[in-house]
């Protein structure tokens, strides 16, 4: 069986964006203004880059409070969440940059084949030039701070693209932005889909992109004409497998916890638990237990949902759902809410079980062998993200090696995305490339080849006309 996992915000009627004013200076002219930037060379220097991403520190750190706020006032994320989303993630990012940049930059020396000696040969990372980033609203400031940190430690000029659904953030990121990196090298442009679609059709040098499967397809389409190279982060449903040996307790509390962080409203959120048959009963109360203890100084409200659409999407696959709700269900549509919700044995026809839920209900399944359970997830396209929860070794190495997947944790949720030393990004339908520390760096840079050779060698046999002799040599060494 074959399913398609899209965005979240694919199959819902569009509606119109909340205002975020459009910038009216044509994509075509912020990208020259860029582009004489950049050919200025000041972007190549280490000096340079360092001071932008000192400038991102002190941005995060001083105006830390303003994030916090615009967070809660687009999403009602609490100012913890909206510190550790998009505040201290972002910060790590800045600040794993700034104590790794110089080795980056450097040159990568690299062997010579004979034939090619004496000479020098390296790779030598060069800026691509100016950039887009395309940010989604789910962590407003962070997706569209970590691929600018990237950007800029590459050398390059960028224009950032905020989601129009976290107005607020978008319009911080505008204020700030400029006053704390080089306004000259870095642009904020607000706006829709329509803006995004002017932007890429101007011909940027590369495409960094975060936001659902369908909307990223669009973006590779539009970039096509141009040649413009796309990184595309993307979302899908994340599946977590949980053994009979894992240690239940510990499992249903990590489980339960990045659950309900930002409503379940992140793209490696756990999307669906499948369960070993003979432990699933247990499982469900540790769980349905675990939600409840984390939410206990808010016994019975919702979570907060981003908005109407979304809302209206979450409470159609609950509504449709044939499996039995063991937690929650209630959707408040005056205060915009959903309950924290365990969906037991759902038909895997079901809409929660065919679409990226991205919202706080996690259906929950059950095998009864490793085989179904990893046939039942490598039937899907390839997720962004797999977690496996097992204390039995040859249990982790089956599924780590046999669940293709864009990062895989074992035994807890979404913490890869916090180890900047991990290349972070999808497989398939979950995205092309990735982003994250030196993968960042290398996915913004080009990496040059460089030979250097001397004239001072230059025997005469390798040019034309060959004697047999020479034919002989050169056989010998190509
Ligand atoms: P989205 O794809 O609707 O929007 C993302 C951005 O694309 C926004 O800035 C929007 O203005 C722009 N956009 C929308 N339609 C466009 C079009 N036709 N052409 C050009 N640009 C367009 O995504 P979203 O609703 O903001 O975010 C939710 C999705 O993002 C989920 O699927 C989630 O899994 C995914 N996501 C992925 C990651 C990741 O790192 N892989 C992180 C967060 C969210």
């Amino acid at each position: 069986m074959t399913t398609t996992a899209s965005s979240p915000a694919a199959p819902t009627p569009a509606v119109p964006s909340p205002a975020v004013p459009t910038s009216d200076v044509p994509a075509a002219q912020v990208l020259a203004d860029l582009r004489r930037v950049h050919a200025g060379g000041r972007t190549h220097e280490r000096a340079w880059r360092d001071a932008q991403l000192a400038g991102l520190e002190r941005l995060l750190a001083e105006r830390e409070q303003e994030i916090v706020a615009a967070i809660a006032a687009d999403l009602g994320r609490d100012g913890v969440e909206a510190w550790m989303g998009d505040v201290a993630s972002s910060r790590a990012e800045v600040l794993h940059a700034r104590r790794h940049l110089r080795r980056w930059m450097r040159r990568r020396p690299q062997a010579v084949p004979l034939h090619q000696q004496p000479a020098l040969a390296w790779v030598q990372p060069e800026p691509l030039g100016v950039v887009l980033v395309i940010g989604p609203w789910n962590y407003p400031v962070y997706l569209v701070l970590a691929p600018l940190v990237a950007a800029l430690a590459a050398g390059n000029c960028a224009v950032v693209k905020p989601s129009e659904l976290a107005p607020v953030s978008s319009a911080l990121l505008a204020e700030l932005l400029p006053q704390y990196v080089d306004p000259e090298a870095v642009r904020v442009v607000q706006g829709d889909a329509t803006t995004s679609q002017d932007l890429i059709a101007s011909g940027f040098d590369h495409v960094l992109f975060t936001g659902g499967t369908e909307v990223g397809r669009k973006i590779m389409e539009a970039a096509a004409p141009t040649l413009t190279p796309v990184t595309l982060e993307l979302g899908g449903k994340s599946p977590v497998v949980v053994t009979a040996s894992a240690d239940l307790e510990v499992t249903a509390r990590r489980i339960a916890w990045f659950k309900l962080v930002n409503s379940g409203q992140t793209c490696i959120a756990p999307d669906y638990v499948l369960v070993d048959a003979g432990v699933r009963d247990r499982f469900v109360d540790l769980l349905v237990g675990a939600v409840r203890d984390l939410r206990r100084d808010k016994a019975g409200a919702g979570l907060p949902i981003v908005n109407d659409r979304q809302l209206t999407r979450l409470a159609a696959y609950l509504r449709s759902t044939t499996g039995r709700v063991a937690l929650g269900g209630g959707v408040d549509e005056a205060a915009r809410t959903i309950e924290p919700t365990v969906v037991v044995d759902p038909d895997p026809e079901d809409e929660l079980m065919r679409e990226e839920i991205f919202g706080p209900l996690l259906p929950v399944l059950t095998y009864r062998t490793l085989d179904e359970a990893i046939s039942f997830v490598n039937a899907r396209p390839k997720p962004l993200a797999f977690y496996a929860f097992t204390s039995s070794a040859p249990d982790r190495r089956r599924l780590v090696r046999e669940v293709p997947a864009g990062g895989t944790v074992v035994n807890h949720v979404g913490m890869h995305s916090l180890v900047p030393q991990l290349p972070f990004g999808g497989v398939g339908a979950s995205g092309t490339g990735a982003y994250h520390g030196r993968w960042g760096f290398d996915a913004l840079s080009h990496r040059k080849a460089v030979l250097s050779r001397t004239t001072r060698l230059d025997p005469s046999f390798v040019y034309p006309p060959y004697s047999p002799r020479a034919v002989r040599l050169i056989k010998r060494v190509l």
